[in-house]
């Protein structure tokens, strides 16, 4: 089959970019997020990508580029993963549901967020001497998840009352760091005040929290956008970051024709050509994740050159102008975002952030590791032989 809309993936652009998040955090350790499908890359690729595979009892020094724990939002993500042999540590980011959901954890050895009390009751349903791994999660500002500061001794002191209980540690979650470092210091400080002189792993930084302020690093940090090659910041692109993009999205031309003036392109004829204009109709649609919002603003690459969106985003069609480029042809590969054209770029147009479009792919998109075919053979054998 001739792949429509394909997702190419860049292993080594990954593993340089949790480098250069370890380069930037010292000592800390890095538990890389990859929810949501990993943002749309395939999180089973991206856990391949950044562990070697090991065996009970190789654990061993890491390199530079592994990741040292893995973060999901839910258990459903976490047994896909377990499911395609990725036992490394991973944490439950949003935690568990019902007493059932605690006990798959324990079986799978997977570490669980508390949030709230009612989930701290849930946990405590698990019977005595069951090893639950558990991080506390407080709320220093965002308010959205975590207990409140006042009620982090009371919920210390109950965790502590079960000594089988492993406490992995301490989060928070930042509000504004990507535009605010003061409101993200503040943050921190409330927590830190709440924990007071407890002993335990502290985590504070997202992505933008890593590159706010070195004080936020704490012993974990929780990178997701950047591990991709994006960033979370208005005022420096990832270029700029030392980050490299890891998916290039591709569709085809399906189509073309010449329009005169007055021709009015795609649904509700909200592009009117002004003048002759070649028009091109690429196979890929707000079905396939590229948003409807980029009607009439986005834009995509055709030989190397930037061709705007015209018209409205259909569900499996989008029209562009190729006046510019006389040589187009039916079947030419275009760029829909990636190298040469940031998705945070493309998401700026559709008033949207480039979280929003990776992790809007649909299942009609295929994901392709670039990984060179040695490694690919590696791979697989290690897999194999799990
Ligand atoms: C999604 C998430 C992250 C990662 O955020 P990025 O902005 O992608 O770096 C970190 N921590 C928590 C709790 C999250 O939900």
């Amino acid at each position: 089959m001739t792949p429509r809309v394909w997702a190419e993936l860049d292993p080594q652009a990954l593993r340089h970019n949790l480098a250069q998040v370890r380069a930037r955090v010292g000592s800390a350790r890095i538990m890389a997020v990859i929810k949501a499908n990993g943002y749309g890359h395939g999180a089973v690729w991206a856990a391949r990508c950044l562990r070697e595979l090991r065996g009970p009892g190789q654990e061993g020094r890491r390199a530079p580029w592994e990741a040292d724990a893995f973060a999901v939002a839910c258990l459903e993500e976490a047994l896909a993963l377990r499911a395609a042999r990725v036992q490394a540590p991973m944490v439950i980011l949003e935690g568990v549901l019902s007493v059932e959901e605690a006990r798959v954890c324990l079986r799978e050895k997977l570490e669980v967020v508390v949030h709230d009390h009612w989930q701290l009751a849930l946990m405590e349903e698990l019977p005595r001497g069951a090893e639950a791994r558990i991080w506390i999660k407080i709320d220093s500002g965002m308010r959205r998840l975590g207990f409140p500061l006042e009620a982090v001794p009371a919920v210390l002191e109950r965790l502590q009352a079960r000594p089988e209980w492993k406490l992995c540690g301490a989060m928070t979650h930042l509000a504004s760091a990507d535009e605010d470092a003061d409101s993200a210091l503040l943050q921190a400080q409330r927590f830190d005040t709440a924990l007071g002189g407890a002993r335990l792993p502290r985590s504070i930084a997202n992505s933008a929290g890593v590159l706010a302020d070195d004080t936020l690093h704490r012993d974990w940090v929780r990178p997701g956008l950047m591990l991709y090659g994006m960033s979370p910041r208005g005022d420096q692109d990832a270029a700029a970051l030392g980050l490299r993009p890891v998916m290039t999205l591709h569709s085809r031309v399906l189509a073309i024709r010449d329009c005169v003036a007055g021709d009015a392109v795609g649904y509700g004829g909200t592009h009117v050509c002004q003048a002759p204009t070649r028009v091109a109709t690429v196979a890929v649609g707000y079905a396939d994740g590229f948003q409807r919002a980029l009607s009439n603003c986005g834009s995509m690459l055709l030989h190397g050159q930037r061709v705007p969106v015209i018209g409205r985003v259909s569900m499996d069609m989008t029209a562009i102008d190729v006046t510019a480029l006389p040589a187009a042809a039916v079947g030419d590969v275009v760029t829909l975002w990636g190298e040469g054209l940031p998705a945070e770029e493309q998401a700026r147009a559709a008033g949207t952030l480039a979280y929003e479009l990776c992790a809007g792919l649909t299942q009609r998109v295929h994901l392709q590791s670039r990984a060179a075919a040695s490694d690919q053979a590696a791979l697989s054998e290690a897999v194999a032989r799990y």
